[in-house]
């Protein structure tokens, strides 16, 4: 029998969410059933608010930051059992394809069409409301009071788990601290700079702590994200604005630049600056932060010296085995999550958390269901 959920669901772009009664199909072959528990809001929700969800994907249920328990299990499911406490990944890993067999890349080739489609592994739709489809984010959809999701997005964590905090790990955490560890591969001693400070970008803060890295300087127009910066680990922080050349702080604080930029704000003016702020001969500049829709525009001469530029998804994340190892470094005292969270509502007012994540009041607003 279909299970009935409450789903805050986008119509049209720029609109709020109007929370309704949907309808979810059973779990087919390989899927559970997921009723969340905590749901954090990220800026890539505000992304497919403002329009950057593709022709054909509304409406839709957004959310991809969601921890909760499985309810029900499809036929075959084989890694999941009901009660698990999981986070629901927008990444698959299958662990059948060459991706997921190796850590050369974390882009499962079985979960792109989920990612970039809104729709479940085998591309279709699980989700209607009065009868019509529901796109749900990345196949997840997780601002529902349910989801079904297949197994090989769905990350078992520890049952002991906080999910106010671990629900993050489904993206800001993994997003951010994997990408110093997995995708740059900061090693102690490093000089790191990270370009905007929101939830991704303290989580790389924290990630090059945690990595070693001696000089960590935050960069972002907001002043008062020098203290979670700090607390998260950061040396040196520096407030952007008109009249500040941000290349220029970064050298005066790190000569010649530093080994490590990280882009976590996105559009091609602070990629230009990341990769510019970088040594010649050895600097690696990571764009993580959503494009503003231009081209990317890069110095020629800032590549032919030597700085290299990679782009990170989801930090390279293996999501099945390394979003669990995560959660758990958290309870070990080696990552922070707390300090993330600045904001807590109850689901029915999602739409009060979209405007504080947009006015730059929250770094982490964390729903609960
Ligand atoms: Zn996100
Ligand atoms: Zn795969």
């Amino acid at each position: 029998m279909p299970t009935k959920a409450r789903a805050a669901i986008l119509y049209a772009f720029h609109e709020p969410f109007r929370i309704e009664e949907i309808e979810l199909a059973d779990p087919k072959e390989g899927e559970v059933l997921v009723e969340m528990h905590s749901c954090g809001i990220c800026h890539s929700d505000i992304s497919m608010i403002d329009g950057s969800v593709p022709e054909g994907g509304l409406p839709i249920v957004l959310g991809h930051e969601g921890a909760g328990v499985v309810r029900a299990l499809g036929p075959g499911v084989k890694s999941l059992q009901i009660g698990d406490h999981v986070l629901p990944m927008p990444m698959a890993e299958c662990g059948q394809c060459e991706s997921c067999r190796s850590r050369k890349s974390n882009f499962c080739d079985n979960g792109m069409q989920s990612l970039f489609g809104n729709v479940a592994m085998d591309g279709t739709i699980r989700a209607t409301v009065g009868g019509r489809p529901l796109h749900q984010m990345c196949g997840v959809g997780a601002f529902s009071t349910h989801t079904v999701v297949h197994e090989a997005k769905v990350a078992k964590i520890d049952s002991g788990a906080p999910m106010e905090g671990a629900c993050l790990v489904s993206c800001a955490v993994s997003t951010g601290v994997g990408a110093v560890i997995y995708d740059a591969k900061v090693p102690p001693g490093a000089t790191v700079a990270v370009f905007g400070l929101g939830a991704i970008g303290l989580n790389i803060v924290q990630g090059a702590r945690l990595a070693g890295a001696k000089t960590i300087i935050g960069l972002d127009r907001i002043a008062d994200r020098e203290g979670p910066g700090r607390a998260l680990g950061l040396t040196h922080f520096v407030q952007v604005g008109p009249g500040v050349d941000a290349v220029e702080e970064i050298r005066k604080i790190s000569p010649g630049g530093v080994e490590f930029a990280f882009d976590a704000v996105g559009g091609s003016a602070v990629a230009r600056q990341a990769l510019s702020s970088t040594r010649i001969g050895c600097g690696l500049a990571v764009l993580i932060g959503v494009p503003d829709g231009a081209d990317l525009n890069v110095s020629y001469y800032d590549i032919i010296m030597g700085r290299r530029l990679m782009g990170s998804m989801l930090g390279g994340v293996h999501p099945l085995a390394d979003a669990p190892r995560l959660v758990e470094l958290e309870r070990a005292g080696k990552l922070n999550f707390d300090t993330l969270i600045t904001h807590r509502l109850p689901f029915e007012r999602i739409n009060e958390g979209i405007e504080l994540l947009r006015a730059g009041k929250a770094i982490r607003t964390v729903l609960s269901f």
